[in-house]
């Protein structure tokens, strides 16, 4: 039983390299980011209560992010282990997080996705979203197969709000500033986290190598 902790900025891969990994690894991927957009597209009092801070590219309260995982993770897909994307975000979501999995025994594994700061900044401006099904597509390195079109439900793809310029600003300053701290964290509590670079070759790859990482840990006992 591992939790997986895919610790990375916006435009990292988070997302894609947890989708690759809950199909080989059969356990949830739980990102934060969708769950809150996915509250604020079913338009109940959560989503409206959160909608101007994820516009503006600022994180959401730690009460309100933590109590959204500590649910989650209680449900019974969860009990064999989980992909965390996009959480935690802070010191003390950090905090939270290892209370909760100290009490039940289950460690944590923290894959660091290292990409260069030009490549995430044209990753994300190239950024498109089927408003359907969620698929993320980009213009350059991952076209569809029409024009602006979902390739699985003919959807017009739409930018997301928070990739326009000036919010890919915000949210990277608040990784900066709020985000990069849990690493610190981690180190200073001696759990593991693995760094894997990303460095062009493509998101299997990249994939390959976090499970490379996930089974040094089982071999090391976690
Ligand atoms: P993401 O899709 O992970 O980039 O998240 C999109 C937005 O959701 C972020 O810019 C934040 O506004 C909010 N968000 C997602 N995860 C968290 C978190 N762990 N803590 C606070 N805010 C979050």
């Amino acid at each position: 039983m591992k939790a997986i902790v895919l610790f990375g900025s916006p435009g990292s891969g988070k997302g894609t390299q947890a989708k690759l990994l809950r199909s080989c690894l059969g356990v949830p991927h739980i990102s934060t980011g969708d769950m809150l957009r996915d509250r604020l597209l079913h338009g109940n009092s959560l989503g409206t209560a959160v909608q101007a801070t994820m516009q503006a590219g600022s994180l959401v309260a730690d009460e309100v992010v933590n109590r959204l995982v500590r649910d989650r993770l209680s449900q019974p897909d969860a009990a064999a282990g989980f992909i965390l994307d996009g959480y935690p975000r802070t010191r003390a979501q950090a905090e939270t997080l290892r209370k909760w999995l100290e009490g039940r025994g289950i460690c944590e594994l923290v894959i660091h996705l290292a990409v260069d700061y030009n490549v995430i900044i044209a990753r994300l401006a190239g950024r498109r979203q089927c408003p359907r099904c969620g698929t993320l597509y980009n213009v350059v390195s991952q076209p569809p197969k029409r024009d602006e079109l979902c390739d699985l439900d003919g959807e017009r793809l739409v930018v997301r709000d928070d990739d326009r310029e000036s919010v890919i600003r915000e949210r990277l300053e608040a990784y900066e500033q709020q985000t990069w701290p849990v690493l610190e964290f981690y180190r200073s509590i001696g759990a593991p986290v693995v760094k894997v670079e990303d460095t062009g070759e493509g998101p299997d790859a990249v994939a390959r190598r976090i499970c490379q990482a996930l089974d040094d840990s089982s071999k090391n006992g976690c």
